[in-house]
């Protein structure tokens, strides 16, 4: 059966390179998912659970901010951050947690909203991807 070559790349790095049975992702518009022979694709990509299978087994990748682009059964992914599991320290995305969230229970003050609130998502969404695994 054919398969799609899914690439993950940030600017730093190529996180991962496999052939693939499907990939799901999180479009800026909402969730997107690719199987081969898929129709030429571009999206904008948010913050969340990147997912692949691969012999029959779902694996999670964080991504965050980016596109993906689908062309001949490749599905490229570049990422501004892009981590595997086994890369996400718990412990730093624990702290983030807690500085978005003090900050956003300052809402009155003159805080930048926006950005806490993404913050606290990206911490949520590494610690769902790490739980995942
Ligand atoms: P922090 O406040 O801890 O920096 P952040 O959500 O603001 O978190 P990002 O802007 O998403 O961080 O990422 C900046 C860089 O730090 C990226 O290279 C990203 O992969 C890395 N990074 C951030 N948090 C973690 C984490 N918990 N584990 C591993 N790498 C992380």
């Amino acid at each position: 059966m054919a398969q799609l070559l899914l690439e993950i790349v940030t600017p730093d790095k190529l996180v991962l390179s496999h052939s693939v049975d499907y990939v799901g992702a999180p479009g800026l518009l909402g969730e997107f998912g690719i199987l081969p022979n898929h129709i030429p694709f571009l999206s904008a990509l948010g913050i969340g659970s990147l997912m692949y299978k691969m012999s029959g087994k779902n694996h999670f990748v964080f991504v965050s901010g980016g596109f993906a682009e689908v062309s001949g059964n490749k599905v490229t992914v570049l990422a501004e951050v892009a981590e595997k599991p086994e890369d996400i320290d718990v412990e730093r995305a624990r702290k983030a947690q807690e500085r978005a969230k003090a900050r956003l229970d300052k809402a009155q003050e003159n805080i930048d909203f926006a950005r806490a609130q993404a913050a606290l998502q990206r911490s949520i969404l590494r610690m769902k991807v790490r739980d995942a695994a």
